[in-house]
């Protein structure tokens, strides 16, 4: 009976790792991906953005970490995306979401009890999550949910009906350009009583994040939330 316990647990270990995946050092519990030390002490934390050159649709832009080219970050947000490190991204969502909630220097508390947030993930275009097989922003919304009681709004609701190559090298305005008219609502229960909190892996020059919430805003909803992981 021991020898059996013995090989059970053994098994879990492997199936559900405890090993930190960014320094290997122990996670501490089961189902966590990322250390306390590097939780806390390896990224720097991002400041809220409140800032005027946000289009009218878009209230404010926060974030977990300052994204670290070459470094950490970068890796875990790759894996998310082509190794697909699901438990990776809920945990980030976990902590994006609580992170939120405790450090918001917005108060939406009577907001929320009138009109509900709910988490839009970026949609990706349908070739794009079919070569992919999912989207990591629903993903790092799922763990969003985990620290709130809101909703993720339906997968095929919005939709992402231009495919758009890589935006690298292009500026604001001429990635704007480039996703105009990018997403289409195709089902808007009741928008018009929700506060959309848009989420993405990382936040650059804004320019899918606020195509997006203009396109929710266009449709009736509130102004926008845009709730990402990293900001470059
Ligand atoms: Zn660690």
């Amino acid at each position: 009976m021991m020898r059996i316990t013995n090989l059970l647990k053994q098994y879990t270990d492997i199936v559900f790792p405890v090993i930190c995946v960014c320094c290997g050092c122990s996670a501490g519990q089961r189902y966590k991906y990322i250390c306390d030390w590097c939780v806390n002490e390896r990224f720097e934390p991002a400041q809220p953005e409140r800032n005027e050159i946000f289009p009218e649709c878009v209230r404010i832009q926060f974030s977990l970490w300052n994204f670290d080219k070459g470094g950490y970050l970068q890796q875990l947000l790759h894996d998310l995306k082509y190794n697909n490190l699901r438990g990776v991204g809920e945990e980030l969502g976990y902590l994006l979401g609580r992170k939120f909630i405790q450090g918001c220097p917005e108060d939406f508390s009577t907001e929320f009890e009138t009109k509900k947030p709910v988490l839009v993930p970026v949609p990706l275009h349908r070739s794009k999550r079919r070569k992919r097989g999912f989207n990591q922003a629903r993903v790092i919304s799922e763990g969003i949910i985990k620290v709130t009681d809101w909703d993720i709004v339906d997968l095929g609701a919005i939709i992402r009906v231009k495919s758009t190559k890589t935006q690298t090298g292009l500026n604001l305005a001429q990635r704007s350009e480039n996703l105009n008219n990018a997403f289409k609502i195709v089902h808007n229960d009741d928008l018009n009583e929700t506060i959309p909190i848009i989420v993405d892996d990382v936040f650059t020059t804004g320019a899918t994040t606020f195509e997006l919430a203009k396109t929710l805003a266009d449709a009736g909803a509130g102004k926008s939330v845009i709730l990402t992981i990293a900001k470059a």
